[in-house]
């Protein structure tokens, strides 16, 4: 199970677990998102609870440590026609007192519909498929699938650059991106490169499919309202605080 998502201050390379300080970043203060690998996803669904506190968590405030997990708060998950409930747990940091609400990779932070779902809609729109098509296919209202294509175009370059450094932090090769691509394609492509790196480096047993690795690595900034990730942002579709 992946865990985070680890920044080049990390110093010596990632640990066995990617692990991400996103608070670090300005984005999320308490929401620490615990990668899911594929295979474990409907399990997790089927229990109705999400992710535990991985073994070696540690606070994003205070790099103190994570221990224990309590009952949080219930959130929906929806991958397209089905909705599914789920308990979000939160852990308590030994350090700064702290408590943290520990997401599951295929959530994205304050949206209803699942990561994979919503990355399905980014793969497909940036093969130049449009929106309304796209909304038909996944059963979702076509306002509802043409407003994650606009934040996410918004926010392509900014989310790319950083998942090209995690690449590189990894081991990947410097990009060579092509002139002139559409914003979806450059993260579609970004996305691919990270996740394949990670897996070089750390292997595939432990890792979320990409589309939880990039809710790993960017939380809600995916998608957006504001120009910036950095700025926060209230998106439309929540139906849970998380965090
Ligand atoms: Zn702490």
């Amino acid at each position: 199970m992946l865990t985070a998502v680890t920044t080049a201050e990390e110093g010596e390379g990632p640990p066995p677990h990617l692990w991400l300080d996103q608070r670090g970043a300005g984005w999320l203060s308490s929401v620490l998102i615990v990668g899911v690998v594929a295979g474990e996803v409907e399990g997790m669904l089927a229990a109705r609870v999400g992710p535990r506190p991985p073994a070696g968590a540690r606070c994003p405030d205070c790099d103190g440590e994570l221990r224990g997990c309590w009952a949080g708060y219930e959130r929906w998950v929806r991958f397209s026609k089905r909705v599914e409930r789920l308990r979000i747990g939160r852990s308590l940091c030994r350090g700064c007192g702290k408590t943290h609400a520990l997401l599951p990779s295929f959530v994205v932070p304050r949206r209803l519909d699942a990561a994979p779902v919503i990355g399905a809609a980014l793969e497909l729109a940036a093969a130049g498929r449009g929106h309304r098509p796209l909304a038909a296919r996944l059963s979702l209202p076509a306002t509802t699938v043409r407003g994650w294509l606009r934040r996410a175009r918004a926010q392509a370059a900014l989310l790319a650059s950083r998942l090209w450094r995690l690449a590189q932090e990894l081991g990947a090769l410097a990009p060579r991106a092509p002139p002139h691509d559409r914003p979806l394609a450059v993260l579609v492509r970004a996305v691919e490169a990270a996740h394949a790196a990670a897996a070089r480096r750390l292997g595939e047993a432990g890792l979320p499919d990409r589309w939880g690795l990039l809710v790993a690595v960017v939380g809600e900034a995916l998608l957006s309202h504001r120009s910036s990730p950095w700025a926060g942002a209230l998106p439309a579709a929540r139906i849970a605080s998380d965090g």
